[in-house]
């Protein structure tokens, strides 16, 4: 399994460093955010070391996915929160700091005052449809 040897992340999942552990399967694991946006907020880690949801392998993918409903129930259940927002900050530009891919689960309820800057624009003129059918060629060589 991949491992950087001067990654916070991966000495949590060495146990070399404490965490507050939440979840834990053959390739994840799920701990609570020791700064947390709110009380309950998880991160969940890729075991292995990978520093973007690009790098990725399809296997560990699937986990992900299998995973993250369950873990989202488990903090409506034990946060008694409203909602919750799933984020992955990938890379420095994206305000990743931690270079190990994670998912922050945080609970949300209304009015928390919790958010970020939603400085939403809109397409001119075919702009769209070019961006879209750049992204269709796109994925045809990216599998
Ligand atoms: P990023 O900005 O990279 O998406 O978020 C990194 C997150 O990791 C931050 O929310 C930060 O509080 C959390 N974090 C950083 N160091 C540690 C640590 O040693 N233990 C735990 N549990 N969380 C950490
Ligand atoms: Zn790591």
């Amino acid at each position: 399994m991949s491992r950087d040897a001067d990654c916070i992340f991966c000495k949590i999942v060495a146990v070399e460093i404490p965490a507050a552990v939440v979840y834990e399967d053959e390739s994840l694991l799920a701990f609570l955010d020791v700064s947390p946006l709110a009380a309950g907020h998880v991160l969940v880690v890729p075991q292995a070391h990978y520093s973007s949801l690009v790098d990725l392998p399809v296997e560990i993918a699937t986990q992900i996915a299998l995973v993250l409903p369950r873990l989202g129930r488990a903090l409506m259940e034990v946060t008694q929160a409203e909602g919750f927002n799933v984020l992955v900050n990938d890379g420095a530009a994206a305000g990743q700091v931690v270079p190990h891919l994670h998912f922050h689960l945080i609970p949300r309820k209304t009015g928390d005052g919790l958010g970020y800057r939603w400085n939403a624009g809109s397409y001119e003129g075919d702009r769209a449809k070019e961006l879209a059918a750049a992204y269709q060629q796109a994925l045809t060589s990216h599998r």
